[in-house]
């Protein structure tokens, strides 16, 4: 098995994949490993924070699969804070042969599709799409939260 991020996904710095649950995995970076594959074959390739490739990257995913006989799992966000794809999960999507929607939940009990993007605790619209090393932080709603941009039950409006 191997373990691959995008280049540009460094939270956890370089060439760890770190999961909520505290594990911690060495992995290689995914543009590398595609660009300079060699033929060489593993079982599973997982990638994760997969919306940061580009849909290039993407295609080169599906050839391990057709070409190489790999079974390559993706794990990332569909859309981005403004609900819109990800040009690299828009692709995933188009080339996927299954397709699995992690269950997250708004602070209302309603399925949250929507990631928002907070910044000092208010929700923010406008801004690059990936915007690195900044000091924001995400947060899920369903769609109607999304658009009030109520972020929690205690800033809700009570009548
Ligand atoms: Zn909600």
């Amino acid at each position: 098995m191997l373990l691959l991020k995008p280049k540009c996904e460094n939270r956890d710095g370089e060439k760890i994949i770190q999961s909520r649950i505290g594990l911690e995995e060495p992995c290689e970076f995914a543009e590398n490993f595609l660009v300079g594959y060699n033929g060489e074959h593993y079982d599973c390739i997982i990638v994760d924070e997969v919306q940061f490739l580009s849909p290039e990257m993407i295609d080169k995913l599906s050839d391990l699969v057709d070409f190489h006989g790999i079974t390559v799992i993706c794990y990332g966000l569909r859309t981005d804070f403004q609900s819109h794809l990800f040009p690299g999960a828009q692709r995933l999507m188009e080339l996927a042969d299954d397709i699995e929607q992690i269950k997250t939940i708004c602070w209302c009990g309603k399925r949250a599709h929507f990631n928002a993007r907070l910044l000092n605790g208010e929700m923010v619209t406008e801004g690059e799409q990936v915007q690195l090393g900044g000091n924001e932080s995400y947060i899920s709603l369903c769609r109607k939260h999304y658009k009030e941009r109520i972020v929690s039950n205690s800033t809700a409006k009570t009548c």
